[in-house]
């Protein structure tokens, strides 16, 4: 058994780039969630799971002498506003764990109190933004997207103040680097190129260490990084995800689906979708997300510019190249997915047209994505028409889809195969990760939550149990605004 390994790479960078800090104890920490398949990736001794000394760690009241809490600083646009001085108001990296599959993971505290950079905020967290979180980025690990995980989730026996008094919660995060494109403008924004350099050296050692061998490993490390990134948005648009709040700060360096803030899944497709209270302007649509990871990108190629050579208009030029690939990439990575869906495979290029076709047929009729996506997997696929009010229309594609798989060797098992591993059964529907949040904290109730992690580590299983879970809301059930 291999043994639990901790380090603290973070910590030999220079100072400038964290704060030391202790988390705030809370009153009567009492657990409400706890991931024993991650804790095992992680070879957590079983002393910190379901334990005394596990509920201490993990509501930030007693760490253990492996953690050395530290807050990160970063700077970030928020809504295209740049902010230099955000860094982490509300969350403490306690340790690097070495997984057994040998990849390093940041175990870090969300709401264990004020730090360094809470600018004013109480650095905790209400119960509802801590089940949304556990919930959707299990969720989405388990969708095969790249994310952040949730390891635990304790509640604290103290409320928090926002509009009104809430039960407050502090979860723990589990991610391949807290390193975002908003971290890189924080270092830029020193104007010392040995700190730039030696942070640049630090995420490529970490998250991309092919690029050290690279003939320009800065402008390596940048491809890296818009292939990640455009590769994880095209994902995302193929499940009908809306992250809600792609600041740069909420980018992350790996790729990962990080902050799951005001995120929803769309359910009648409609490219104008918008979940988030606060996104008054529809700039983090459904439909504009690629654009903004696009722009986000931007942001960071500006950082790296000095690395990448010593003449500006040259380095400029280099960067705007790379930039360039991103719409290819997202492109291809977008049509894979989506011919993928149906059943498409290998793709081809007229296939965006049968792709683009049915979106917007769904977009007339206000057709549910997922449960659209998942009946066209089924053995009966001509079913799917009852989403349909244009019939006419459905019919013409529906025809022109079975012309195109009658091209292709696949016998229809293996068609209805294929479409189940990518069609999900099940999403995290808004108003379902609602019920939890409105259970939980009005009523203390935790039993949709655990229904939820349950149902939510196989969606692409069909459960008789759940088939209530793989519906859309109906008038009375939906949930349009999510609030951070
Ligand atoms: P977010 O909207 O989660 O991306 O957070 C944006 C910034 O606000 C980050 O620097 C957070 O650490 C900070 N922040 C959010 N909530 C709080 C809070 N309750 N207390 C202190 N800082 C916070
Ligand atoms: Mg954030
Ligand atoms: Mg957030």
């Amino acid at each position: 058994m291999p043994e639990f390994t901790v380090q603290h790479s973070y910590q030999g960078l220079p100072a400038s780039l964290f704060e030391p800090c202790q988390p705030t104890p809370v009153a009567a920490p009492e657990w409400l969630a706890f991931n024993q398949p991650l804790a095992e990736e992680l070879a957590l001794p079983e002393q910190y799971r379901a334990s005394a000394a596990g509920l201490a760690m993990f509501a930030g009241n007693s760490l253990p002498d492996w953690c050395q809490p530290l807050a990160q600083a970063y700077a970030g646009h928020q809504f295209a506003n740049y902010v230099p001085r955000l860094g982490d108001g509300r969350a403490l990296l306690l340790a690097e764990v070495i997984s057994r599959s040998g990849q390093r993971y940041d175990l870090q505290l969300k709401g264990a109190g004020p730090t360094p950079f809470s600018r004013g905020g109480d650095g905790r967290s209400p119960l509802g933004p801590v089940i949304r979180e556990y919930l959707v980025s299990e969720a989405m690990h388990a969708l095969g997207v790249p994310t952040t995980r949730a390891l635990a989730a304790v509640s604290s026996g103290e409320q928090v103040y926002r509009d009104e008094p809430l039960p407050g919660a502090i979860l723990s995060r589990v991610a391949k680097s807290h390193i975002r494109i908003g971290t890189f403008q924080y270092v830029a924004s020193q104007g010392n190129k040995g700190l730039l350099t030696e942070f640049a050296d630090y995420v490529i050692a970490r998250h991309y260490p092919a690029c050290a061998q690279a003939p320009q490993p800065y402008l390596a490390l940048l491809e890296a990084v818009i292939a990640a990134q455009a590769a994880t948005v095209a994902h995302w648009m193929s499940l009908g995800f809306i992250h809600g709040v792609m600041n740069t700060d909420n980018m992350s360096i790996s790729g990962d689906t990080i902050d799951y803030g005001p995120c929803a899944f769309m359910e009648a497709y409609d490219e104008k979708t918008v979940f988030s209270a606060i996104d008054r302007r529809g700039r983090y649509a459904y439909a504009n997300q690629p654009a903004i990871a696009l722009w986000n990108l931007t942001r960071l190629a500006e950082t790296l510019l000095s690395l990448l050579h010593a003449d500006q208009p040259e380095a400029i030029a280099m960067a705007t190249a790379a930039l360039e690939t991103f719409s290819q990439r997202y492109q291809a990575a977008y049509l894979q997915r989506m011919s993928a869906k149906l059943a498409l495979v290998p793709a081809r290029e007229e296939d965006e047209q049968l792709i683009s076709s049915l979106l917007q047929l769904m977009q007339q009729d206000k057709v549910d994505f997922s449960l659209l996506f998942y009946q066209l997997s089924l053995d009966t696929p001509e079913l799917a028409g009852d989403l349909f009010s244009d019939k006419h229309s459905w019919q013409q594609w529906f025809s022109a889809w079975q012309r195109r798989l009658a091209g292709e060797a696949l016998s229809a098992t293996q068609r209805t195969l294929s479409m189940q591993q990518v069609n999900p059964y099940l999403i995290p529907r808004n108003h379902l990760v609602q019920q939890a949040i409105s259970q939980a904290t009005e009523h203390g109730d935790l039993s949709v939550f655990n229904q939820l992690q349950q149902a939510w580590r196989k969606p692409f299983t069909a459960n008789p149990e759940y088939a209530a879970l793989a519906l859309p809301a109906n008038e009375q059930q939906r949930v349009n605004r999510t609030f951070c």
